[in-house]
């Protein structure tokens, strides 16, 4: 058995709809599960709609509302679906508008909405798109299930941002598809949302869909997981500064963590962690570019011996508080004392670097630092940079190759390198230079680690 998660861009139109059956088709005999977000930025067209509804005007809501459903209704035409599942499409998807023309109208006439009745709203995305794409199977001769997420996930009541409660989950989701596969059917069902245990609807936050993909998996303890997108899978560099960027094959979870952190274009860590837990491999494959290998996330590569870089990854609006002590304290009495005033700030460091008596700490956050430094003048001479960014470059066990911070100085030896840091986790080494410096900073050191 294998889980198969394609993005809302991997079904935006019928023509992608068509793709992604074939795609689907092509794995019938591993027993894919197929789990769907919402068609192209659904998600976000209800949560505009549901925006204008609470202003009050209510035709305006509706008419965002009739966009959504001949959206639909369109790809749904061009796919030509045969009688009998057009009808069950034309049906249902009726009944779906038909419960959003009242939610909306309701927001619209209390200009509010409860969480309750927004995750109701949002999870209509999920269902036209599930509803479509199961139709479209049926009638092409491949037999598909369309089940309902709201049955066997089970969350908190948390709305709009619930937490699944696997123990409740887990035997709803072996019951449900242990039954459906053995039919020989195709389950097809809804990411991003799921019920509390007494059965309201929510949603699992925004990008929610890998979650479910990796819940489903890891309760059944699947093969594989493919995560289906737009992209390759995980690059050496970010594509708009590097063009030729490389499909890094294999990555540890730590790995893919680090580069998530920072905000490269991949899975949200947590979302993968049900299925890691479980060493379930997880794939990043491309809807539209089905040749490429795309990468591979595991819990742990046993035989990753290889010291290399993996990734090169970079933070922009980064400021940066330097720190140096006015008073004989000793180091470790004033680094705690400058972690209190942090702490009590809520500020959280991207990146620290002491020496005996000074410290630099990186920041991502944008706003109140007067306060901050207000209170750490009282006992250290306090200066703030701004306009920095941080590049990172990302790989387990790189750090034990010879030479490598020589090779990043030497590389870079026109540019002002401010603080080099290891960052929180081990599989990464940081370094702060100014903004204008990333491009670069990127391309060369892409240029030594990946095409030199
Ligand atoms: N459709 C939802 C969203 O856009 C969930 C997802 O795409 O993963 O956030
Ligand atoms: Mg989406």
């Amino acid at each position: 058995m294998i889980v198969m998660k394609f993005g809302g861009s991997s079904i935006d139109s019928s023509q992608a709809i068509r793709n992604v059956a074939g795609i689907v088709r092509k794995k019938r005999n591993r027993q894919p599960i197929v789990v769907l977000s919402a068609c192209n930025d659904t998600t976000d067209n209800l949560e505009l709609a549901v925006n204008v509804a609470v202003t009050g005007e209510t035709d305006k809501a509706l008419a965002e509302l009739d966009k959504i459903y001949e959206y639909h209704r369109q790809m749904a035409g061009e796919l030509q679906l045969e009688n009998h599942w057009e009808k069950i499409f034309n049906d249902k998807s009726r009944k779906y508008y038909e419960e959003l023309k009242i939610l909306l109208t309701g927001a619209s006439m209390l200009r509010d909405i409860a969480k309750k009745s927004m995750d109701r709203v949002l999870a209509f995305g999920e269902r036209f798109s599930t509803l479509l794409f199961s139709c479209y199977l049926n009638s092409t001769g491949t037999p598909a299930q369309l089940l309902d997420s709201t049955e066997f996930l089970k969350t908190t009541e948390q709305h709009t941002s619930a937490q699944p409660i696997l123990e409740e989950s887990n035997p709803h989701i072996e019951r449900t598809f242990n039954n459906s596969v053995g039919d020989g059917k195709i389950p097809v069902v809804q990411g991003f949302i799921g019920s509390t245990l007494d059965g309201a609807v929510t949603t699992l936050g925004r990008g929610g869909s890998d979650f479910t993909a990796s819940i489903i998996g890891a309760a059944l303890q699947v093969e594989d997981i493919e995560i289906w997108s737009d992209v390759d899978g995980v690059l050496t560099a970010d594509p708009t500064i590097i063009e030729h960027a490389k499909v890094v094959d294999r990555m540890s979870f730590r790995e893919a963590s680090e580069l998530a952190y920072f905000g490269a274009r991949v899975l949200h860590p947590d979302s993968i962690l049900p299925a890691v837990e479980r060493d379930i491999p997880i794939h990043i494959y491309n809807s539209r570019n089905v040749d490429s290998s795309g990468s591979l996330i595991r819990a742990e590569f046993p035989d990753n011996n290889h010291t290399v870089v993996k990734s090169i990854a970079y933070k922009e609006a980064i400021n940066v508080l330097n720190l140096t002590s006015t008073r004989m304290f000793q180091a470790h009495d004033f680094l705690r004392k400058v972690f209190e005033v942090l702490d009590r700030h809520e500020m959280v460091a991207d990146l620290v670097s002491t020496s005996e008596v000074s410290i630099s700490i990186a920041f991502h956050r944008q706003t109140g630092y007067h306060a901050v430094m207000d209170e750490l003048s009282k006992f250290a001479s306090v200066s703030l940079e701004s306009s920095k960014a941080i590049v990172c470059l990302v790989g387990e066990k790189m750090r034990a190759r010879k030479g490598l911070l020589g090779t990043i100085f030497q590389t870079l030896d026109q540019i002002n390198v401010n603080m080099v840091a290891q960052g929180a986790s081990e599989v990464n080494l940081s370094f702060v230079i100014d903004e204008k410096d990333i491009e670069r900073t990127v391309k060369k050191l892409h240029q030594v680690f990946f095409t030199g």
